[in-house]
């Protein structure tokens, strides 16, 4: 499956840390067969201190996944293929809003 940048996407000083994590994710979309979209890199806006800032953080798509289950799959198959040094969430409370939210956060 593909792998594709929305237009307008900011991805300058993205940290090598997130680009492998985000290979670890795309094992996951491909045995899914979903597209992989980066929503947003190290530019939109986000809380204060958020890791997007530092080229931490990525945003990936979710809308396109309509079933609830599968999404859940996703969701904990990439947390489990990333460890504990990433964080991997579903974030947004609409339908419209929501993403998957990719970060380096090691403790
Ligand atoms: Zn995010």
């Amino acid at each position: 499956m593909d792998i594709s940048l929305k237009p307008g996407v900011k991805i300058e000083g993205l940290r090598p840390e997130v680009v492998l994590g985000l290979m670890c994710v795309k094992e996951v979309f491909d045995k899914y067969r979903y597209e992989l979209v980066i929503t947003e890199g190290t530019g939109g806006t986000h809380m204060v201190g958020s890791l997007h800032y530092k080229g931490l953080a990525l945003d990936i798509r979710s809308k396109h996944i309509s079933d609830a289950v599968t999404k859940a799959k996703m969701l904990f198959d990439c947390q489990d293929a990333l460890g504990e040094n990433f964080d991997f969430i579903l974030e947004g409370d609409t339908r419209i809003n929501e993403h998957f939210h990719l970060e380096f956060d090691p403790e």
